[in-house]
């Protein structure tokens, strides 16, 4: 009978399941061998054949000459920089892409030699299991206040548990979706733990994440009038006590998230970090209506917390990002940047000479680079000052200690 070759009127139905099966012409035959009645095998063509090279697909779509992979564009974009997938991944799809990529590139056709540069396996969602004595595994719903929904017997509470059909241990997301929103079922996943980890379903922890999300809505509607018509803090803005603490805590927030979510996926830390400084905004002393600096270090600590959450939660930010009177979404906005120099936990002082005569000092953070003290010096107000009309011979920068300024005498 060989070559059995497929028919091509066949027709590719949303139910999914091979066409093939649908054709009578093509189920029905006779054995070979006996002659009886037999029907042949419809699932021709195992799933990994078309996944173990979708992503060379994806480079090159339109490119009609076989096999469809125009190499130009395939240089410029394989390797895949990330793959994420659950630990099965990491044996059978992982090992067939790769099997296809080296056949690939012994016949010339990509240049990579390996598909994917970074493999994050990522943890299941899990939750413990109910089941009644006579009904077996039970939904969430079937099993309101501990009780089987037909028989009224107290439900077993078993073991945690990968969510599956099969042991009913699943939350519908449109329930969450309805009762907090997206955005509270996007951040208790995140922020529940690291996505290596498994993650175990708790209906106190989706609760926690809304009442933070509702926080951050409160603070910022509070706010709102003041910071209005103020713009948020830039770079240079000298500030003391509270308000220098704010902006250190706004500062250490960009650096962590930033990091945690590029360097590692940790959203759950970066999530916690972006709550310990809302807890800061709080805990700042409110400042007068006039107060144009203390205003705009709040305004800058609150679009930052937008900001860094922006990703997580992108319905609730949108709608604080406007609110805030930015016509542009936030989506479109860049990233944030942190000044280390604000970030620094530490300063030292340091002493300004000028020919060897302590005339000021300064605090400056520890980490703050030469070139940067020198000219601080120079700008310090006693100092720029008494330079007025000197004409600067050259400034030495001991570490740590002081600068010394050389003037002509
Ligand atoms: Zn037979
Ligand atoms: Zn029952």
């Amino acid at each position: 009978d060989l070559p059995v070759v497929l028919p091509e009127e066949v027709v590719f139905s949303p139910e999914g399941g091979s066409p093939l099966a649908a054709l009578p012409d093509f189920v029905n035959t006779v054995c070979p061998t006996c002659g009886g009645k037999a029907s042949r095998e419809t699932d021709t063509m195992d799933t990994f054949v078309e996944s173990s090279w979708y992503f060379d697909r994806y480079c090159s779509p339109d490119y009609d000459a076989k096999p469809g992979l125009d190499r130009k564009k395939l240089d410029y974009w394989m390797p895949v920089d990330q793959y994420i997938g659950g630990i099965e991944h990491a044996i059978l799809h992982l090992l067939y892409a790769r099997f296809y990529t080296k056949v690939l590139r012994d016949f010339g056709v990509i240049g990579v030699d390996e598909p994917f540069t970074n493999l994050l396996t990522q943890g299941m969602v899990c939750k413990e299991t109910m089941k009644c004595p006579e009904h077996g595994y039970l939904f969430p719903e079937q099993a309101a206040e501990g009780k089987c929904h037909i028989c009224g017997k107290d439900v077993i509470i078993g073991k945690t548990e990968k969510m599956s059909k099969s042991l009913k241990n699943v939350i519908d997301p449109d329930y969450l979706i309805q009762r907090y929103g997206a955005d509270t079922a996007r951040i208790f996943c995140l922020f529940a733990s690291p996505p290596e980890k498994d993650l175990e379903w708790s209906a106190q922890g989706v609760d926690g994440s809304f009442r933070f999300l509702s926080r951050l809505w409160r603070i910022i509607d509070d706010y709102l009038e003041d910071i209005k018509p103020v713009p948020a803090a830039t770079k240079d803005l000298s500030t003391e006590g509270d308000l220098k603490a704010l902006r250190r805590k706004t500062h250490q927030t960009i650096r962590k998230v930033t990091m945690d979510i590029e360097d590692r996926f940790h959203f759950n830390t970066a999530i916690s970090a972006v709550m310990e400084l809302v807890n800061t905004i709080y805990a700042v002393k409110r400042p007068a209506k006039g107060d144009q600096t203390a205003l705009t270090v709040i305004r800058e600590a609150l679009e930052s917390a937008v900001l860094l959450l922006a990703p997580i939660v992108p319905h609730i930010t949108e709608e604080l990002w406007q609110m805030m009177g930015h016509q542009a979404s936030v989506a479109e906005m860049p990233w944030p940047d942190f000044d280390p120099a604000i970030a620094s936990e530490e300063e030292m002082t340091i002493v300004i000479q000028i020919n060897g005569k302590l005339r000021s000092r300064m605090t400056v953070p520890i980490e703050e680079d030469a070139e940067e003290i020198k000219a601080n010096a120079q700008a310090d107000e006693k100092i720029a000052a008494m330079l007025k009309d000197a004409s600067i011979v050259k400034v030495i920068y001991v570490p740590k200690k002081l600068v010394n300024i050389v003037v002509k005498q």
